[in-house]
């Protein structure tokens, strides 16, 4: 009989006739021959509720305590659930995490599952049951109750769905599916028909709250096919799978983080380990790094930017100081009034002159770009806060984000089936196996690559725009780009990485602009090695940047860029370290690549 995994998120069941609502769906979905799981989160702003009784009686409550605390959210809903279910003449048991067996590490508030048992649900199934699960908890070896993090009633959905073979999960939410930014702050924003999970793993962990980051990367990992719709309306919904939308469109997606923090480490020595003491500190904390940028300054001093997410400023700020303790070196600033604005594509990565389209509609608003990180499939930058709208605004509409591609495929149909895997063999994949551990798929290198770095360019709006506009016109195909504000605050220093013979003609161009705009000099690299580890949620695993950091250190290669995503960490380090480079790391994550 098929299987179908139904989660109702908050708003989906925030008052007895919504819970009422969900359960006639989950009964419907039963008569017409499946059998039903149901994930139900914490009944509307319960969880906030929650942790705001928290906060009035700590500043800081232990993590165990929250999760105790939290837990309880779900618990209420599964049980009214039932209940209803009840109500309405149809069979249902309700389950905590931890009655159905869903272990998890011991990562409080925000723990990674390790393994899920299936043979309860399914017994419960197979008498003719609804299963309702209370999302996004677990339970620890030690038999402590935890969380996966704000948003987790998505993962655990996902998580059930490929673990039972499911032939469908539906994600039930308050909008109609997953839009190309969140409807609620751009009204002109377009519901998808469907989204790649690599675009949808971008999108959500840079700000588009409408899935839980890491039920995508099991998405993917398992080849979940995932159903985003209105619990209130019939409107066709999203599908979330392997192929994009469009292949021709260079972004599918804008997305805003609004709360984040900028910290700068500043003087630090620019030698190999001193972004390991740093970023290794950080990491223990289980902060979650995003834009890293590294300018090489003057007298061999080097600063390193980097921001986190606001609410975790105050821990990151500890870690910072205890480095630079050790350093015996540098001095931290840290800035918590901007955001990061991001625009995600599964295009981009073949299509000249999309930074460029971006920094012109910010240039044309007249945000100030304050740092620039780019990766094959998304570019950040990071404003004002005050600028984030209209900078969200300018570059949805500067990527045509409101209208349909013209390629578009019609909607997929409700009625989904486990389309690219055979349900058993994910299954057999998943025993045995830590279902959130972390899975390497490459790494590589490339020598083809020159740098070009432009020193002292004014803080003021339009100067990249303008860069990569003249590089575009020069036929230039752009790799990666960091901004980074230098150490004397008003000026900024530009890298970016082009094919190593456009690296002579790229610094005709960029002297030419460095000397319109009063810029300091311009300086290059031809000979550059970038290294790059694939794999599906290296964001989450905070370990993996710090691994490359320790690996590149142990045999004293400096690190000169570096990139984040959810897919890939590219490092960018001397030519003639590449080889060695690479060696090291192969045998550092020799354990997780597949
Ligand atoms: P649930 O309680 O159902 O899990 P969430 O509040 O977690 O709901 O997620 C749905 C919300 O996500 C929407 O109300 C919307 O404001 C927000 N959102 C952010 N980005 C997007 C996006 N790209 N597409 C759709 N919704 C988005
Ligand atoms: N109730 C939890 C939260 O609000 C989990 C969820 O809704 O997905 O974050
Ligand atoms: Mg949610």
């Amino acid at each position: 009989m098929p299987l179908i995994v139904q989660k109702f998120g908050g708003t989906s069941v925030a008052d007895s006739e919504k819970i009422l609502g969900a359960a006639r769906k989950a009964i419907r979905a039963q008569q017409q021959g499946n059998q039903v799981v149901m994930v139900v989160s914490a009944m509307g702003k319960n969880t906030d509720m929650l942790i705001g009784l928290a906060n009035e009686i700590s500043e800081r409550p232990p993590a165990r305590e929250m999760d105790m605390l939290l837990s309880t959210g779900e618990q209420v809903s599964v049980a009214l659930m039932a209940m209803a279910i009840h109500a309405l003449g149809s069979q249902a048991v309700s389950l905590t995490g931890a009655q159905i067996g869903i272990k998890t590490d011991d990562t409080h508030t925000k723990a990674r599952i390790k393994s899920i048992s299936t043979e309860r649900m399914q017994q419960l199934l197979d008498e003719g049951n609804i299963v309702i699960a209370a999302g996004f908890q677990g339970i620890t070896d030690h038999f402590d109750i935890t969380t996966l993090g704000r948003g987790g009633s998505d993962t655990t959905a996902v998580a059930l769905a490929a673990v039972l073979g499911a032939d469908a999960c539906e994600i039930y939410t308050d909008v109609d599916g997953v839009y190309s930014t969140d409807p609620r702050v751009l009204p002109e924003a377009r519901c998808v028909d469907q989204i790649s999970y690599d675009e949808m793993l971008e999108l959500a962990s840079l700000g588009a709250g409408v899935m839980h980051n890491r039920s995508i990367e099991f998405a993917k990992k398992y080849q979940v096919p995932i159903h985003v719709r209105s619990s209130l309306s019939d409107a066709p919904g999203s599908m979330i799978i392997v192929e994009p939308e469009s292949v021709e469109r260079p972004v599918c997606g804008a997305a805003v983080t609004e709360k984040e923090a900028l910290v700068s480490v500043l003087d630090v020595p620019d030698r190999p380990g001193v972004s390991l003491e740093i970023f290794s500190r950080v990491a223990n904390r289980n902060v979650t790094v995003d834009m890293i940028v590294q300018n090489v300054g003057e007298d061999g001093k080097a600063d390193i930017s980097f921001t986190v997410p606001r609410d975790e400023i105050g821990i990151t700020l500890e870690a910072v100081q205890e480095a630079i303790q050790q350093l015996d070196a540098g001095r931290i600033t840290h800035d918590d009034n901007v955001s990061k604005v991001s625009v995600v594509g599964l295009g981009m990565a073949k299509q000249a002159g999309v930074a460029e389209t971006m920094f012109a509609a910010l240039g044309r608003e007249n945000v100030n770009i304050q740092m620039i990180t780019t990766s094959e499939i998304k570019i950040s930058v990071l404003v004002e806060r005050d600028s984030a709208l209209p900078a969200l605004r300018a570059v949805h509409k500067a990527f045509d984000l409101e209208t349909a591609p013209p390629a578009a495929k019609a909607t997929g149909s409700s009625s989904l089936v486990h389309a690219e895997a055979d349900a058993a063999d994910v299954v057999a994949r998943l025993q045995g196996v830590d279902m959130e551990e972390l899975v390497l798929d490459d790494i590589s290198l490339d020598e083809s690559q020159g740098r070009v770095t432009i020193s002292g360019v004014p803080d003021i709006p339009g100067v990249a725009a303008k860069v990569f506009h003249e590089i575009a016109e020069a036929n230039i195909f752009v790799d990666m780009i960091v901004q980074n504000r230098d150490s004397h605050e008003e000026h900024a220093s530009l890298s970016f990485t082009v094919p190593r013979e456009k690296v002579d003609d790229s610094v005709v161009v960029a002297g030419r602009l460095a000397e319109q705009f009063s810029c300091t000099g311009v300086s290059s690299c031809p000979n550059i090695a970038k290294l790059s580890v694939s794999g599906v949620g290296l964001r989450s695993h905070t370990s993996v940047a710090i691994r490359m950091f320790r690996a590149l250190a142990d045999i004293g290669v400096n690190v000169a860029m570096i990139n984040t995503s959810e897919v890939r960490v590219n490092v960018i380090v001397d030519g003639d370290k590449g080889e060695r480079a690479l060696e090291s790391l192969k045998a550092v994550f020799a354990d997780v690549l597949r």
